[in-house]
């Protein structure tokens, strides 16, 4: 399966539309997180071969942004159709190097595919405007243009997805990318970079570029000034860090930042629904998310017959490898990954937290960790300051709206929230009062290829998906014309 949809041997960078061996040969294992051993050996770039790529992309940069729209529309659909086609093996690598259950990675690929079909459609409406100015004396005329070359730098929670987010709305617009994919899951992106090939796109303008010297790497492309644009989904930690280089030549820069999202259930919730949502909204891709439910606040009246329900949803959830039948849960990325939930549970109880469910590393081979429940989460438990990138949910209390509120604010993070009312006035009012890029209202489900997915405060800069995305990838130019 492997042969069949990566490039196999030591060449695996692709560059202007070859593939190619590290420039010092440098190569790094990919581990299944299920086991723990290597799977696959691929090519780990260098800053040479940086400087190649971003050459590449420049020298492609003027075709490819004259080709008509609709040729490119009709790559993205291609490659698109390509990724239905081959969704169960595309699914097999994601569960390889990533270790999500299988269904999970079966709706990545779709979902991923879909920011294909998705900006197919936009990539013909990339439309400007005409005024009149105030004065009558020109006409006041705006339009897009792609920005140059871009940077895609991506984390590998959802492998295929968060580069397809990004390719999509570049090439819509007409920006060649570099696409530099997470160390711990190379596969999936060069998978992609094949299907783009077959789909017909011109050399130079897809490149990537797996690599560990993610640091050097980044600096080398970010601070050429031929690069123009940086689209980066991640920890805010290293988005921080990344918007001071780009700081160094004013690259554009868009920012998909790590959440720490409230899950908000009222007194007049259905809790029926209320448990189902939080199991999609804690417990998709493992609570590897970053629209992850991390502060599950329940008012006080209906607190106990939550937590029952949701623990025993939590402790029905089948964890083992995720290509086995039946498996919910996969283990998590990596052994680091693993010890992070182990500390958080201990900060929890630490701080007078109970757990209600799981709390352990089960004992077997890989990077497993329970489905897990914190209750008795007092508002001042240092583990609601921290973003909870596992199977791990606390439970906390509230009284009143403006309680729930504060605590839902109370956070440097601004991705995502979700609210559960049966009362829509206070729904909406409470979405509109929370400091969130995205709220799902009655629905543990937001993501959406056709929404504009971002966060505000320390969760980002900038939106993907929707109409929205390709602006990421464009300059507004105004032309002032008299005739
Ligand atoms: P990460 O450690 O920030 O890494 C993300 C990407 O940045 C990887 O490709 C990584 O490469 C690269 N990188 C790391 N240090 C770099 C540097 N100094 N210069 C250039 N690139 C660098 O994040 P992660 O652990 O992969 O992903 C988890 C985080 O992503 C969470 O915080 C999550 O919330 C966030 N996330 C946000 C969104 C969103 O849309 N807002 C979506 C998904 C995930 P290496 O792998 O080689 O280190």
């Amino acid at each position: 399966m492997l042969k069949e949809i990566t490039p196999t041997g030591s060449a695996q960078l692709y560059i202007g539309g070859e593939w190619m061996p590290a420039s010092d040969g440098a190569e790094m294992a990919v581990l299944d997180p299920s086991t723990g051993e290597s799977v696959a050996t691929v090519a780990s770039g260098s800053v040479d071969d940086a400087l190649n790529a971003v050459t590449a992309a420049y020298d492609a940069s003027p075709t490819w942004a004259a080709t008509p729209p609709r040729a490119r529309a009709e790559i993205l659909r291609k490659a698109y159709e390509i990724m239905i086609a081959s969704a169960d093996d595309l699914a097999e690598l994601i569960v390889l190097e990533m270790g999500k259950a299988l269904p999970e990675a079966r709706a990545e690929v779709v979902y991923a595919a879909e920011f294909f079909r998705w900006f197919s459609e936009e990539a013909v409406r990339n439309i400007g405007s005409v005024a009149t100015s105030p004065g009558g004396d020109k006409k006041i005329i705006a339009v897009h243009q792609p920005i140059g070359v871009s940077v895609l730098i991506t984390p590998w929670n959802f492998p295929a997805a968060m580069a397809t987010r990004k390719i999509g709305p570049a090439f819509a617009a007409g920006c060649a990318v570099i696409l530099k994919p997470a160390s711990d899951t190379p596969l999936t992106a060069l998978a992609l970079a094949k299907i783009l090939e077959e789909a017909g796109a011109p050399a130079g303008s897809v490149n990537v570029l797996p690599s560990r010297r993610s640091g050097a790497v980044g600096e080398a492309m970010l601070t050429d000034p031929r690069v123009r644009n940086l689209s980066f989904t991640g920890s805010t930690e290293v988005g921080r860090r990344l918007l001071e280089v780009t700081s160094r030549h004013i690259v554009r820069s868009s920012m998909e930042l790590g959440g720490n999202a409230p899950f908000v259930v009222f007194e007049d919730a259905n809790i029926e629904e209320a448990v189902a949502g939080a199991m999609i909204a804690k417990m998709r891709n493992g609570g590897q998310s970053c629209i992850a439910a991390n502060r599950i606040l329940v008012h006080a009246a209906v607190a106990d017959e939550f937590s029952e329900q949701f623990s025993a949803a939590m402790a029905a959830v089948k964890t083992g490898p995720g290509l086995e039948a039946g498996v919910d849960l996969g283990p998590m990325i990596n052994e680091g990954a693993q010890q992070d939930m182990m500390e958080l549970v201990g900060v929890s109880t630490g701080a007078g937290g109970s757990v209600a469910t799981g709390g352990e590393a089960p004992s077997r081979p890989g990077f497993f960790f329970e489905p897990t429940v914190v209750t008795n989460i007092d508002l001042d438990n240092p583990i609601l300051q921290r973003e909870i990138f596992g199977p791990l949910a606390p439970v906390i209390r509230f009284d009143t709206e403006e309680e729930a509120l504060a605590a839902a604010n109370d956070t440097e993070h601004g991705l995502a929230a979700y609210v559960y009312t049966e009362d829509l006035k206070r729904g909406m009012r409470v979405a509109e009062a929370i400091e969130a890029g995205m709220v799902g209202i009655n629905r543990g489900l937001i993501s959406d290829p056709a929404a504009p997915f971002g966060g505000v405060k320390e969760s980002g800069l900038g939106r993907e998906g929707g109409t929205y995305g390709m602006f990421e990838f464009l300059e507004t130019k105004y032309i002032a014309a008299y005739w």
